[in-house]
């Protein structure tokens, strides 16, 4: 039976951090059963059929506000509607302030087997700088109690880049961070959306601007130190020891198909990209209606789907298999390429090994210009 994943976006945080541009709303209880209750709906009203569920992920925003009881209603109608395989990858991301023992000991219990936490740094002042409203004691608890309650397969985020401590303090973070033996990192260069108190701070000459030449040495940094402590690099962003790449991020850079649940959700299911409307009012409106809250559907041509082929496999570590994207699209992948592979190999960012065409380190630093150079014209 083919293969579905399934995503839950929670769109509900504490309060905003100063450098997000996510859709996210403050938290409120009345709201939050509202939206679980609008959340099950759409779960029943987009039912695929003839899918086994093979992973499920609950991100947001901030999911570990949901109650066990929220959460249990959430899984129970997946189960109801759904076949999910008996090893499904079920990941609950969360916020280090807002779980303790007891929650993380029962959403365990409820089926999450993979738990991906906020971490983002393991410095106080840091964590002001962000916004965030966790401390890096927090963290700490978190992890442990994870480990406590049984996750054996667990997650930190952290952000590189911050300008408001030099290389060699993140360089010291990173021996911190391997010596939390993770199962998986995901670290992202810290990038300011103007619309953000932080980038209004760098607006205004509050606050120094996030340099891109400092990202790029933390990011070489990273990339050494992860992989002397037995990380591999498999994704632009991700690093996992063997085994625990993340199956669920994996199905978007393959191009599987996802189902996209809640506010602000995306979708590709039977060549199509959905997404759903982005307005929480609009979303529990439509549902209390019986109707699925779509904002776009846009059925992907041939010439998009190649496209998307290319630049979601090249973030991979093994890049794209030239041969099988031939077969699949029916095309000469290099003949088509010539230009564009000769002129990213001259200038180091691409490299063709064993007949895959791959970023190289450098190419990894600047995906950007890799990937607008294989969008349709
Ligand atoms: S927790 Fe995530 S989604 Fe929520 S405000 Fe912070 S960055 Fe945005």
């Amino acid at each position: 039976m083919p293969q579905l994943s399934l995503y839950v976006h929670v769109p509900f945080c504490l309060r905003k951090c100063g450098y997000c541009s996510f859709v996210s709303f403050p938290d409120r209880d009345e709201t939050r059963q509202k939206y679980t209750d609008a959340l099950t709906r759409e779960i029943t009203l987009s039912r695929q059929d003839g899918f086994t569920v093979s992973t499920i992920y609950f991100g947001g925003g901030t999911p570990s506000l949901m109650s066990e009881r929220q959460i249990n209603a959430i899984l129970e109608r997946i189960h109801q509607l759904y076949t999910v395989s008996e090893d499904a990858e079920i990941t609950l991301e969360a916020n280090p302030g807002t779980v303790d023992g007891k929650y993380l000991q029962s959403v365990r219990k409820l089926g999450f087997n993979r738990l991906s936490l906020g971490v983002q740094s393991l410095s106080e002042k840091d964590l002001v700088f962000l916004g965030r409203c966790h401390s890096a004691k927090d963290s700490l608890r978190a992890i442990h109690e994870a480990r406590l309650a049984g996750f054996n397969n667990l997650s930190l985020d952290f952000i590189y880049g911050l300008p408001n401590r030099t290389t060699s303090v993140w360089r010291g973070m990173l021996d911190e961070i391997i010596g939390l033996s993770a199962d998986h990192l995901s670290l992202y260069g810290l990038t300011l959306d103007p619309d953000t108190p932080l980038g209004r701070a760098v607006a205004s000459g509050r606050t120094p601007a996030p340099d891109p030449d400092q990202a790029a040495e933390e990011y070489e940094i990273t990339s050494r130190k992860l992989a002397e402590a037995g990380y591999r690099h498999y994704e632009i962003s991700n690093w996992a020891r063997p085994g625990f790449e993340s199956r669920h991020n994996t199905v978007y850079w393959k191009r599987g198909e996802y189902l996209g649940l809640g506010v602000a959700a995306h979708s590709f299911i039977n060549g199509s990209r959905i997404s759903n409307t982005v307005s929480l009012d609009g979303y529990l409106e439509t549902l209390s209606k019986g109707e699925l809250p779509r904002d776009e559907i846009e059925a992907i041509n041939p010439e998009l789907a190649l496209s998307e082929t290319i630049f979601l496999g090249l973030r991979l570590e093994d890049g794209i298999s030239m041969d099988d994207i031939g077969r699949q699209f029916s095309i000469d992948l290099p003949g088509r390429y010539v230009r564009e592979i000769a002129e990213l190999s001259a200038l180091g960012l691409v490299e063709v090994s064993g007949g895959n065409l791959k970023l190289t380190p450098r190419g990894r630093l600047l995906g950007n210009e890799v990937f607008l150079r294989f969008l349709p014209s």
